[in-house]
């Protein structure tokens, strides 16, 4: 296993990989930029088949949230730790509180969060061995639930979209396909039918759909058909790659703004809409209302009306790369990842 040479390898600060015999804890920590702040970025706990791949994941995802916190204009460097799930019996909470205190030897350079595989109960047994620990959903400055914060983002980088693309003021009597009901995608799904948003809706958990037909009059659409409505908004909201060589064609949207994850299956795929005259708002811009939640905690006292603050200037940020793809011609995507590199080297 390569380091220096692994290929998602970019000046990381710091990677460190600990080991707990009595436990099963395997968990990498890797701290890619510290320039902005304290590293922050959630925990992921996933069955890894090597140890290469859980590398991997965190050389790429720590990359990414300095991307993230810096374009959410956070005073934040950007990290994120994988413990690779044992195979067979374990004892979660013992194995928590040795991941606990692997953080705590990170000694505050690296500061975790929820992620997948990772629930609220284990986040309170890691904050039993350290303080290095935000999105907490109990205790004096616990920030909970991000996701009706991400909703909020998204919301209001489609409005910004809107403007930029259509000149016009809101969704009103627009089309949104929204793909995934989960805790984003439905309070997303709230805040566009509220302002007037016609929704086509597609998941794969019929009792939300229902939901959404019921509450917010949604037309229930496939999951494999979702991305090419007819629509003027599409809104990925549930795993990433929906963008990819397959589904571009098929997309008649012409803005492209949701809470997923790496939307963008390759790189390419950026400039392939740009080409298409469709504005992607990219991933990692508009759905960092999560992050700022999360930071307000770091701060020491979650402050709300701190966050609504950060959500504006989020707002600013994607105006900002809409204004400099279209005056330089490129895709949204490369401008923003530039904008980030910028913002890092402060
Ligand atoms: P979630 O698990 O609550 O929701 C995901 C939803 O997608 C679920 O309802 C699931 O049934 C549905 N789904 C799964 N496969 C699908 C498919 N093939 N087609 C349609 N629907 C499908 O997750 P979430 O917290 O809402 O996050 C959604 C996305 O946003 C994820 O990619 C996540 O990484 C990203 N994100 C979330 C936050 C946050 O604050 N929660 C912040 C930033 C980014």
């Amino acid at each position: 296993m390569t380091i220096f040479s692994h290929p998602d390898f970019d000046n990381h600060e710091g990677i460190y990989a600990f080991c707990d015999d009595k436990t099963g804890l395997k968990a990498i920590i890797a701290v890619h930029n510290t320039n902005r702040g304290p590293a922050c970025g959630g925990t992921r706990f996933w069955q890894y088949d090597s140890d290469a791949e859980a590398l991997t994941d965190a050389l790429r995802l720590s990359k990414g949230m300095s991307y993230k916190n810096a374009m959410a204009g956070l005073s934040l460097g950007g990290g994120k730790a994988v413990i690779m799930k044992p195979r067979g019996d374990f004892d979660r909470k013992t194995l928590f509180e040795s991941y606990g205190r692997a953080v705590e030897k990170a000694a505050g350079q690296y500061i975790t969060a929820e992620d997948v595989g990772v629930s609220p109960a284990d986040m309170a047994v890691i904050k039993t061995q350290t303080d290095y620990v935000a999105g907490l959903d109990e205790g004096a400055s616990a920030s909970g639930d991000p996701s009706p914060v991400t909703a909020e983002g998204v919301f209001r980088g489609i409005n910004v979209a809107v403007k930029h693309k259509f000149g016009e003021k809101d969704v009103k009597g627009m089309r949104v396909a929204v793909q995934g009901l989960g805790h984003v995608g439905y309070g997303l799904c709230r805040y566009l039918s509220g302002a007037g948003a016609k929704l086509y809706v597609a998941d794969i958990n019929a009792d939300v759909l229902k939901r959404a037909e019921a509450e917010l009059g949604a037309s229930i659409v496939s999951t494999d058909d979702i991305h090419q409505q007819d629509v003027d908004i599409y809104a990925p909201c549930a795993l990433g790659g929906a963008i990819n060589a397959r589904s571009l064609p098929q997309i008649k949207a012409k803005i492209i703004g949701g809470a997923a994850n790496n939307q963008l299956a390759t790189a390419d795929m950026g400039q392939a809409l740009c080409e298409r005259g469709m504005l992607y708002c990219p991933d990692y811009v508009i759905n960092g209302g999560g992050i700022i939640n999360v930071a307000s905690e770091v701060s020491g006292k979650y402050d709300r009306a701190w966050v609504g603050r950060k959500l504006d200037e989020l707002e600013d940020t994607l105006a900002e790369i809409f204004r400099r793809a279209e005056l330089s011609h490129r895709a949204t995507s490369e401008v923003a990842d530039e904008m980030a590199r910028e913002r890092l080297s402060v």
